[in-house]
């Protein structure tokens, strides 16, 4: 039996860059939620693998990089420099692009500040057609930062992954693990659930609506007499105009949702599931500390 190590590591970058993705790849499972939307990723998803060489690694997906514009906002950047903190690795993404963005600046700035060890992953690399774009990158970014390795990776594809997972390997630490090593994320079921039923309405939905939703599991419960797992979510958005289009006309939309939700929760939990969704209308919860509060945000 090799020495039980661990690593803590926060996976940082800006929206859409493909954190998540990356996470799922590491993992092998769907945990985080991935969507074309930027800032689909709200809450610090946490995620653990432990491989075969007795390695824990214990992974937080934080928000995407991005300027407060209200209380929900300030709470993410805040996240962003909580998780950084005593973390044993940084794993920076990056997507493929000419020019480096002023909040990947910013966020090195506070990487370099927090001393911690940075890896860069720069990610879509299967959508770049000339290689020495991705190494001309490289070579911006090493001159802003120290990084204890650099790995191109393609999430699509599944490419690069297994060398990532070295490198970070490389910088554990000897320790006993923290979770049974079959764990894939300490966060609650109820949490997977609600991202889940959340992600389908990322993916059907206008811009202005989902980011102003928040899903609350109301009831999570297996029965008894049968193997069926029922869940009854309430979608909570700003304004009844909204209400109406997460609903749709004679209901499509929140039963095109629930339906794509209700195959992911089925495959994810391993059961049938019987999923109700309610939308509810909540004013301006973005800016509310109580509510903020009760949807575990903060
Ligand atoms: P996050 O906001 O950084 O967590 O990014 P996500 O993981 O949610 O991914 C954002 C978008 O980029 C999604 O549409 C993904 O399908 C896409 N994406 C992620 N990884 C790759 C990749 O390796 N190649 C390409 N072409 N697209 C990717
Ligand atoms: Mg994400």
């Amino acid at each position: 039996m090799d020495e039980s190590r661990v690593a803590f590591i926060a996976i940082v970058g800006c929206p859409n860059v493909g954190k998540s993705s990356i996470l799922n790849r590491l993992l092998g499972e769907k945990i985080a939620i991935v969507s074309p939307k930027p800032q689909t990723t709200r809450t610090g998803i946490t995620g653990v693998l432990t491989t075969p060489d007795n390695v824990q690694l214990i992974f937080t997906d934080t928000p995407g990089f991005h300027k407060p514009k209200n209380k929900l906002g300030e709470i993410m950047v805040h996240t962003v420099d909580e998780s950084v903190s005593g973390v044993d690795v940084c794993l920076f993404v990056v997507e493929p692009e000419k020019e480096l963005r002023a909040a990947e600046l910013e966020l090195l700035r506070r990487l370099k500040a927090a001393k911690a060890p940075v890896v860069l992953a720069v990610n879509k690399t299967d959508a770049v057609k000339d290689k020495a774009e991705i190494a001309l990158l490289i070579l911006k970014l090493t001159k802003e930062c120290d990084f204890e390795a650099v790995v191109p990776v393609s999430a699509l594809k599944n490419e690069g992954i297994d060398e990532l997972l070295d490198e970070l390997k490389k910088l554990s630490a000897p320790s006993m693990h923290f979770f049974p090593d079959d764990t894939l994320t300490d966060q609650p079921e109820r949490v997977i659930a609600a991202e889940l039923i959340r992600e389908k309405m990322l993916l059907r939905l206008d811009k202005e609506v989902p980011h102003g939703v928040a899903v609350a599991i109301e009831r999570f419960s297996e029965r008894d007499d049968a193997d069926i797992l029922d869940i009854d979510a309430v979608i909570y958005c700003e304004k009844e105009s909204h209400k109406g289009i997460i609903i749709g006309k004679g209901g499509a939309m929140l039963k095109a949702i629930s339906t794509a939700a209700r195959k992911d929760l089925e495959r994810f939990f391993e059961i049938q599931v019987n999923l109700k969704c309610w939308v509810k209308v909540k004013e301006d919860w973005r800016n509310r500390e109580g509510l903020i509060h009760n949807f575990g945000l903060d």
